[in-house]
């Protein structure tokens, strides 16, 4: 039945029953660490809520069924998935990742993996002619943060089929959400989120996941979840859950107000450079017709005063809460040279120190808009 389903209904429904004890519609969190075993090794199906809670079980059925995966699995954040996924390697693996990615990925790759013999190519263009190595992962994240680029998961998947060994694909989702893409579909091995963002949707909860197809990498996954236990509490997978129902109508007025934002942007005389993925202006955006649904709820620019400038805009408006993070309701702005993606200064993924960050909420737009004009003139 499930799997007939179209999207706004996986999204409200999919993992989730009302609860055959009680008839709760929503699915209770089980606060519990522990679970009765009758007798030894015999339970319900939980033993101990590192290896699995029953709030986490929704989540995570309603995550893979929203990805068109086959299996979910929970993270305590983004980056506790993305610290699952880089186990799977073995010391001596390469990971071709994109040039243009969250700064918290870059550190995890260069400050903590590298140092257990990982190596890590980053391309601005993949597929890549010659790699210096045949990558055992490649790592994409499209949109890219911030700078809002795109990789056409199709050619990436096709061109990794005619290497061998294949490499697993991971795509970052997190910007895009499975309601504009889904990754799976397109021929990559994992879809991967920050669902901190807008899955769970009002900046209230940190978390993350990964979703797969295949049985045996779920397997070592779990393993991996279970092992090194980066697991996120009942109350965090109900929030998350809660978040995901109103995610389609959310992407739609994100993305509408995104657009509009943008094009403002675009015919305003300050920002040197807009970047949209959804603006008929963008070079990208044919890719993104192909790829999403719609151009999302994030808007780059640069401002052409440089830094100082750009600092002050960032500090001079009043409905856009200067603030790292995405995805929620309400609008954010930041400057990722400084905030996001410090962790790449002085390295060659460095960011323009001039760019602006923008998380475009579900405010009315004039006010939005009226918001960015008064920190033009103000700074
Ligand atoms: N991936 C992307 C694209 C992100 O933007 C972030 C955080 O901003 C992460 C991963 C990491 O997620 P978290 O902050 O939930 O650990």
């Amino acid at each position: 039945m499930m799997t007939t389903w179209k999207f706004d209904t996986l999204a409200i429904h999919g993992g989730q029953e009302p609860d055959p004890a009680t008839g709760a519609v929503m699915t209770p969190i089980y606060q519990t660490s522990t679970f009765r075993q009758r007798s030894v090794g015999e339970h319900l199906g939980y033993e101990y809520s590192r290896s699995g809670n029953p709030t986490r079980t929704a989540l995570e059925a309603n995550l893979a069924a929203l990805e068109g995966g086959d299996h979910g699995l929970a993270f305590a954040s983004g980056m506790a998935a993305t610290d699952a996924v880089l186990h799977l390697l073995e010391p001596g693996n390469s990971v071709l990742a994109v040039s243009d990615l969250y700064g918290g990925t870059f550190r995890i790759m260069q400050q903590v993996f590298r140092k257990y013999g990982l190596q890590f190519e980053f391309a601005s263009a993949i597929p890549v002619n010659s790699p210096q190595e045949t990558p055992s992962l490649i790592w994409i994240e499209t949109p890219t943060n911030p700078m809002l680029k795109l990789y056409d998961i199709r050619a990436i998947c096709s061109w990794a089929d005619s290497l061998s060994p294949r490499p697993l694909i991971c795509v970052d989702n997190t910007f895009a959400t499975p309601y504009l893409q889904r990754p799976l579909e397109l021929g990559a091995d994992l879809a991967l989120h920050s669902t901190t963002k807008y899955l769970g949707g009002h900046s209230d909860v940190v978390g993350g996941a990964v979703v797969v197809r295949d049985d045996e990498l779920h397997a070592r996954l779990s393993f991996v979840q279970n092992a090194v236990g980066g697991v996120p509490g009942p109350l965090d997978c109900f929030l998350i859950l809660r978040g995901i129902k109103t995610l389609a109508v959310r992407m739609e007025r994100h993305a509408a107000n995104a657009a509009a934002v943008a094009d403002f942007l675009y015919r305003h005389r300050t920002p040197s450079r807009v970047f949209y993925p959804g603006m008929k202006a963008d070079p990208q955006s044919e890719l993104a017709r192909r790829q999403m649904r719609n151009g999302g709820g994030m808007v780059s620019f640069i401002h052409s005063g440089g830094e100082a400038q750009a600092r002050r805009f960032a500090e001079s408006t009043k409905l856009f809460t200067l603030a790292e993070s995405l995805g929620g309701v309400e609008s954010l702005i930041e400057i990722p040279a400084a905030m996001t993606h410090a962790s790449t200064s002085s390295s060659p993924l460095a960011v323009d120190p001039a760019l602006i960050r923008l998380s475009v909420g579900l405010e009315d737009v004039d006010d939005l808009i009226a918001d960015l004009e008064q920190a033009f003139q103000a700074s």
